[in-house]
């Protein structure tokens, strides 16, 4: 993308996880510092910090992005950047616009003076106004295909072949959760879901609550220690221009990580619903003898076990349970609650009864 081709507006949209606001952040990196984002100057350095001047990142404040962050948002379009330079606003989660924040956004998008550049990220763009769309330029990003991600994790970051599949496989085309899989906790926390998976048959209801509650533990700590740590706020201010700059700044960030931790937490508890989703695909999968299309090839042989022992409809009836969990964590009920009431339903539905 050449500068001269810019316009005011972007959307950039697509599934979670596949590097939207990174994508942001490094057009906006590219038009700031004066070497196409050497990462190494001031300005590329205070970018990385989230206190560059030119450069505002917007985060709803809680569920939504309502009308005072709008208006924060059309002052500071008014406050016109100096001559040559760029205003550019990253808005995340765009989608989660109030309808009376959209319209009142919608004034700022119309003539925005020059050097004012939006982008707004979202993943799911029909939620937002068409009236902001048509104003916008929109660019789609993708999951990527399987061999793409396979053949990446084994060439750039040196995984072994196996891992590499498995981790692709699972991630279900999103690069970011696949390399957080092989690097990360995630692994460990399949294993831990798809081990109480393949055990519900034979847990007792006490000891299905404590694997629960266990699960809850891990998921909700491992959410917790990505979030944005009170250091790092201390070490942004530092670089802000004004005590006002400051206390932008730490509100950004503090609400950042408030948000961070809400909606990772929410993420992660997802993130464990579709390990479990997909060990019962995977028995309706063997149970109609299609082996070849299995996810979880690590787990052949507890799932050819339990299919033995199940019906496609039974795995079936699991899935719309777990659909429904995932439906009531995003609506705000307790995950661990939402967690372990499926649970229980599973068990009842006796997926796989060893007895
Ligand atoms: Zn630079």
């Amino acid at each position: 993308m050449r500068v001269g081709q810019l316009t005011h507006a972007y959307i950039f949209e697509g599934p979670a996880g596949v590097g939207k606001f990174t994508a942001a952040q490094a057009l906006a990196k590219a038009l700031v510092c004066g070497n196409r984002g050497c990462n190494r100057c001031e300005d590329c350095v205070r970018l990385d910090h989230g206190t560059h001047p030119g450069v505002l990142s917007v985060v709803p404040q809680g569920v939504t992005l309502g009308i005072d962050q709008v208006r924060e948002i059309a002052r500071q379009v008014i406050l016109k950047p100096a001559e040559g330079a760029w205003k550019i606003f990253i808005i995340d989660d765009a989608d989660a616009m109030t309808v009376q924040a959209a319209n009142a956004f919608l004034r700022t998008l119309e003539e925005p003076p020059p050097g004012v550049l939006f982008v707004l990220v979202t993943s799911n763009v029909h939620g937002m106004l068409p009236t902001i769309r048509s104003r916008c330029q929109e660019l789609t990003f993708n999951a990527i295909p399987g061999r793409d991600i396979a053949a990446l994790l084994r060439e750039r970051f040196g995984f072994d072949a196996d891992e590499a599949d498995l981790a692709t496989r699972v991630s279900g085309g999103v690069v970011g959760k696949a390399l957080a899989l092989v690097r990360g906790p995630g692994m460990a926390r399949r294993d831990q879901v798809l081990s109480l998976a393949s055990d519900l048959g034979v847990l007792d209801s006490l000891d299905l609550m404590n694997a629960a509650e266990a699960l809850a533990t891990s998921v909700r700590g491992g959410a917790r220690q990505d979030a944005e740590s009170k250091e790092a706020i201390e070490e942004a201010e530092q670089f802000a221009l004004d005590k006002r700059h400051a206390s932008f700044i730490r509100r950004t960030l503090e609400q950042r990580a408030k948000r961070d931790v809400a909606q990772r937490e929410r993420i992660a508890f997802e993130d464990a619903l579709s390990v479990l989703d997909s060990w019962f695909r995977d028995l309706v999968v063997a149970v109609e003898g299609a082996e070849e299309l299995l996810v979880n090839l690590d787990r052949r042989e507890a799932i050819e076990r339990c299919a033995k022992m199940t019906s496609s409809e039974t795995a079936l009836a699991c899935i719309g349970m777990i659909e429904r969990a995932r439906r009531m964590i995003r609506h705000n009920v307790n995950p661990q609650l939402a967690l372990e009431a499926m649970l229980l339903d599973i068990q009842e539905c006796d997926p796989c009864n060893v007895s």
